[in-house]
């Protein structure tokens, strides 16, 4: 009897244990994300914080006035806040992000959402701080313009939605 109890409190111990390593691992791994499309140019450090890459699927012409592409932000990584003249729809198809517009929650976005920025509302969008995010933006009548770039969103703005928690 003696002998199967010691041997419970090893079991026990061993998993609590394995628990442990794997808790601390998994906040150390920053999870990568998977694109169907190439990686692309890093966008400007003007504006974006961390690491943005951009890559254009469809060019705007006079037939479609539209613009099409997928940008793949690293964790942590975040667009500048921006306006687009004729609103935006990102469609997320990896990872976990945040959007948000001003004077608004910020809004956690991941794989299958789908988001509508309206036309020249102040907003940005990026990836989670473990988590990468690949989001296709399409943005459509360009010829009302295509986004407009203002100023970085700072940690403090971006880390709010942590705070809450
Ligand atoms: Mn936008």
């Amino acid at each position: 009897m003696k002998t199967a109890q010691i041997i419970l409190a090893i079991m026990a111990s061993a998993t609590l244990l394995t628990c442990n390593q794997t808790k601390e691992k998994s906040s150390d791994i920053k999870q990568e994300t998977r694109s169907i499309f190439p990686k692309g140019k890093k966008g400007p450090v003007e504006n974006f914080t961390g690491n943005a890459f951009n890559t254009p699927l469809v060019e705007t012409d006079s037939v479609y006035n539209t613009v099409v592409g997928n940008v793949y932000f690293e964790p942590g990584a975040r667009s500048n806040w921006h306006t687009h003249p004729a609103g935006q729809i990102l469609i997320i198809t990896d990872g976990v992000g945040y959007h948000q517009i001003e004077g608004k929650p910020i809004e956690t976005i991941k794989k299958g959402d789908v988001v509508k920025c309206p036309p020249n509302v102040r907003h940005w969008h990026g990836a989670s701080a473990d988590v990468g995010l690949q989001q296709l933006y399409v943005v459509p009548n360009t010829e009302k313009g295509i986004v407009n770039w203002q100023e970085p969103v700072t940690d403090e703005q971006y880390s709010a939605n942590n705070l809450k928690k």
